[in-house]
């Protein structure tokens, strides 16, 4: 197990048909085992978690350890508790109630491991995003092969071999590698497919599963947007925005990707914004607080979304000057005046560049977000509970918080997961259960029943039943 593949298909198939004869051999994981690995996995995080910390920090180029601990330890010790606490009630077999014609039978939906889950993940929180599927997963009784991704490659290592020594192979697999290891990855035929990551890769993945239909849950991408509502305080939005925007330097599914702020304020909200990540962050190259961007491709395409808003007459606001080729920090960047068909108000910007867009009504800004595939997260900053409950109708996205940005994402107890292009399905603690389980209908007859009233041959007495019925 474990090893860096050079040879995908024959490696993964080797880990994946161990872990398809475990299942078939013993079936899904007992309870009992279940609560084990989930007290195990929050020990090992805890455990590790400077360890963890440092692997992506030397992956990020520099990533702050206490965002690691608030952004992946945390979550995952949380979840994994949650989940071993829980485990025995989302277990149990639900009843449900009978119609008349069929008492006194019994209906019931049984929660079954659906088998064998692949996940894959991205690299921007590579050990929650590994982690927290599998915690859904484990809790479901499921055995599990883990894609982690080559972008983190000491976090993806140190992972494999933690997880080696808390699972057998036959129960949770990590197997290492690029796009190649991932394309042959998503052909398996697992039972389920977990994916996270962007949404043009999301598209492929699913195509690879529809081959074999694999149910797939899709955790994608997309530009979230922030609304404050006229009546909010300015400096108190602009400070939670920062927060959301520049933690892990804006490398987050769920930070604000861009802000829609009424028209009369959109100077006053740049300032405003512009203090608060100063305050903040007083410095940015060489701060512990302020993370890197992760490659420096990335942080290229970072630099070539701000080169194009000035090449298309947008204002440009640097909070600190540009640091050369070769840095791997970039300092936030505030973009106002932009046409629509600049690349910051099109793609998904991933990185610590805030674009401003005016909106003269909320019904603008409500138009505004419905004329763009559906967001993963929206933050709406409002004290009016009109204004509140209106949005709320009037936008879809995966999730919402209200008066701050990111924190649905760390309630275990809302579905976390996206809709339209932001992906499909959901998890996070019982959703993540329900994700990974199969809910099977039993019906259990009784020994008296009325069934033999509807068997043939057919008469009066089945029409008069049927008379009856449909009367
Ligand atoms: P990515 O899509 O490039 O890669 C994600 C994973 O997919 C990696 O492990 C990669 O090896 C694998 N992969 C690459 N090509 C593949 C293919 N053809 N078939 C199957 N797998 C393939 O994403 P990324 O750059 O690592 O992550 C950033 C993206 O992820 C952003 O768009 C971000 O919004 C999104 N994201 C979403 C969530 C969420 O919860 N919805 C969370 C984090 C990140």
């Amino acid at each position: 197990m474990n090893a860096l593949f050079s040879e995908p298909d024959e490696h993964l198939t080797t880990a994946f048909d161990a872990l398809r004869s475990a299942l078939a051999a013993h079936g899904p994981l007992p309870a009992e085992r279940r609560a084990e690995a989930l007290e195990d996995l929050a020990r090992m995080v805890i455990r590790h978690g400077t360890d963890l910390a440092e692997a992506i920090s030397r992956d990020f180029g520099h990533r702050s350890a206490d965002e690691t601990r608030l952004a992946e330890l945390f979550p995952v010790v949380t979840a994994a508790r949650h989940a071993r606490r829980h485990l025995r009630a989302w277990m149990r077999p639900e009843r449900r109630p009978i119609g008349m014609m069929f008492r006194p039978g019994r209906g019931r939906v049984h929660y079954q491991a659906l088998g064998l889950v692949g996940i894959i993940s991205p690299w921007n929180y590579p050990v929650q995003l590994t982690l927290l599927p599998l915690v859904g997963a484990i809790a479901a009784g499921n055995r599990v092969m883990i894609k982690p991704s080559e972008l983190t490659p000491e976090t993806s290592s140190l992972l494999a071999s933690l997880l080696g020594e808390l699972f057998r192979p036959d129960e949770v697999a990590v197997v290492q590698g690029g796009p190649e290891v991932a394309r042959a990855f998503s052909r398996l035929k697992f039972d389920h497919l977990f994916f996270t990551g962007s949404t043009a890769v999301g598209r492929e993945v699913m195509k690879a599963a529809a081959e074999r239909l694999v149910p797939v849950t899709l955790e994608l991408g997309g530009k979230t947007p922030a609304i404050v509502g006229p009546d909010y305080p300015l400096a108190k939005a602009a400070e939670r925005i920062a927060v959301g925007k520049l933690f892990n330097a804006g490398q987050t599914c769920i930070a604000p990707d861009f802000v829609l702020v009424h028209a009369s304020q959109e100077a006053a909200f740049a300032d405003a914004f512009a203090a608060a990540a100063l305050r903040l962050y007083p410095t940015f190259e060489g701060n512990p607080d302020y993370s890197a961007i992760i490659s420096e491709r990335h942080r290229e395409r970072l630099l070539g979304i701000v080169e194009d808003a000035r090449r298309l007459g947008g204002r440009v606001r640097s909070l600190d000057a540009e640091t050369g080729p070769g840095g791997r920090t970039l300092a936030p960047v505030i973009l106002t005046g932009l046409p629509d068909e600049a690349a910051a108000l099109r793609d998904e910007i991933f990185g610590p560049i805030l674009p401003i867009v005016p909106y003269r009504s909320l019904e603008d800004a409500y138009a505004y977000i419905n004329a763009r595939p559906g967001p993963l997260a929206l933050y709406l900053f409002s004290d009016d509970r009109q204004t509140v409950a209106q949005t709320l109708e009037r936008t879809v996205s995966g999730g919402v918080t209200v008066n701050d940005t990111l924190l649905h994402c760390v309630q275990e107890e809302l579905p976390f997961g996206g809709v339209g292009d932001s992906g499909m399905g959901a998890y996070h603690g019982e959703a993540g259960f329900r994700t990974f389980s199969h809910a099977k209908a039993v019906f259990h007859q009784s020994r008296f029943n009325g069934s033999a009233l509807t068997r043939p041959p057919y008469g009066r007495r089945v029409e008069r039943l049927l008379k009856w019925v449909l009367r």
